[in-house]
């Protein structure tokens, strides 16, 4: 018995690594939206790409961040590079997310954050999503687990991705 149950398990991860390495770059993730849907902030040639990272913002839109900064407009790919910039003692005005639901931003002071689900995050093991409305936030957190947290919680999360 003890047997049978750690060859399932062993099959479920070596399934699950084995679908991670065949993704290849033009497969649809969970965070990707197609591009009539992603609402993009930042001017200029750049303004497709994470201003941290470089990531496109349309494939990972589900969890991108903005905020401006000396009166221009940043968009980040996830709470990850925001945090990241946060990190670096700047001062960034209106924070906001993208709701997950309506695909709009909003106010990060009115995000639903489910933390730590089974969907994939970006730039971290722990994926971060957010909700304008807690009903939203309950129905996916009922679906793929994790944990409802305000933006404070979900910070502090991604803090962990640079101790
Ligand atoms: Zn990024």
């Amino acid at each position: 018995m003890i047997k049978t149950l750690g060859l399932a398990l062993m099959i479920a991860l070596l399934s699950g690594c084995g679908a991670e390495k065949s993704m290849t770059p033009k497969q649809a993730l969970f965070q990707s939206v197609s591009e009539k849907d992603a609402v993009l902030l930042q001017d200029g040639k750049e303004k497709r790409y994470c201003v941290r990272c470089g990531m496109d913002l349309v494939r990972f839109y589900k969890t991108s961040h903005a905020a401006e900064h000396e009166g221009k407009e940043l968009q980040y790919c996830s709470i990850h590079c925001l945090e990241e910039h946060l990190g670096e003692g700047v001062t960034l005005k209106n924070p906001r997310v993208v709701d997950v639901a309506s695909l709009k931003f909003i106010s990060i002071a009115d995000a639903y954050y489910v933390v730590g689900s089974s969907k994939r995050g970006t730039m971290s093991r722990v994926s971060k999503y957010a909700f304008a409305d807690a009903e939203e936030a309950k129905k996916f957190q009922k679906l793929y687990g994790g944990e409802i947290m305000r933006f404070d919680g979900a910070q502090a999360k991604a803090k962990e991705d640079f101790k």
